[in-house]
């Protein structure tokens, strides 16, 4: 099935689908359906980590689906303990085979861990993937503006991608310019709040609603997308998972993008990467 989803091109040279599907806290007994849904409904971009522990559930209905592997972006990340425990090599050899793939499309730091000051050492290693192939793009997640400083001034690449929480409430205006200006794709985390507020009920987001005749997820989704970011939602209903893919057939006005980045309260629902450890 295809879908109407763009892609846009990573500095690596590869490309990326804007939209794709997140399996946080998607229990393993149930990812590998819900997935196999999620490419049924047309997603062709898989977002996952060895911290979710269910890369095998993800690779089963990647299997199931019978879709040519070229056609699906399949992300991964280093899981902290392994970051920690300077576990590179291996973690990312077992994310290949827990996944049944001889590479990767992108693969990414999952947190800076700045106490442990191992995330340039960590970094040269996730090059060297990039160099012999097993993975298309590397990137980072959660990196704050003086981690990519440090990466720029003692390594050789720039991430292609840095996955940060992302939503209304925390757009990050500063951090999405400073990514624009070096080239680095912003990826939205929790796109959708993580339901950890009431974000549907905005005001801006339910205005836009009506005047489209959309659902609010959809209004936000629309203003990732009119934003640049790269989104990942996530859901286990087959519903809303092909509701938050229809997301094509109509535009947000200058206006509404407007009172949606007004809702900006510099305020996270999730970790701080400065302390997460
Ligand atoms: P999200 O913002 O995608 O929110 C998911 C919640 O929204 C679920 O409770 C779901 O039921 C609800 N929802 C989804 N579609 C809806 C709809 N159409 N209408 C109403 N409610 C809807 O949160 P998330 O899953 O945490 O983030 C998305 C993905 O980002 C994850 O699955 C994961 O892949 C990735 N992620 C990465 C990090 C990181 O540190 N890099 C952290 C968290 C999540």
């Amino acid at each position: 099935m295809s879908n109407s989803v763009p892609s846009i091109p990573l500095n690596s040279g590869s490309s990326i689908p804007q939209l794709g599907f997140g399996v946080f806290l998607v229990d393993p007994s149930e990812t590998q359906q819900v997935v196999e849904d999620a490419l049924d409904v047309g997603y062709r971009h898989l977002d996952t980590a060895t911290g979710y522990n269910n890369e095998s559930q993800v690779a089963a209905a990647i299997r199931a689906s019978g879709i040519p592997r070229e056609e699906i972006f399949v992300t991964t990340k280093l899981r902290n303990d392994h970051h920690k425990e300077q576990d590179v090599e291996g973690a990312f050899g077992r994310s290949l085979e827990m996944l049944g793939l001889e590479y990767i499309d992108l693969y990414l730091i999952h947190w800076p861990l700045p106490a442990h000051d191992l995330y340039v050492e960590t970094w040269r290693k996730l090059e060297t993937f990039a160099a012999d192939g097993r993975a298309k793009s590397i990137g980072v997640s959660n990196f704050l503006i003086p981690h990519l400083e440090r990466l720029f001034a003692e390594t050789d690449t720039v991430p292609a991608v840095n996955q940060v929480e992302l939503h209304p409430i925390f757009s990050q205006p500063e951090l999405r310019a400073f990514h624009h200006q070096h080239g680095i794709r912003t990826e939205a985390w929790g796109p959708l709040g993580q339901g950890k507020y009431d974000l549907f009920g905005l005001p801006p987001i339910q205005a836009a609603a009506a005047a489209h005749q959309v659902q609010p997820a959809q209004v936000v989704l629309r203003w990732h997308l009119q934003t640049g970011n790269i989104v990942i939602p996530k859901s286990g209903s087959r519903e809303r998972m092909a509701q938050n893919l229809d997301v094509f057939g109509f535009e947000l006005n200058a206006a509404q993008m407007e009172s949606i980045d007004a809702l900006n309260e510099d305020r996270r629902v999730g970790g701080n990467p400065a302390e997460v450890s």
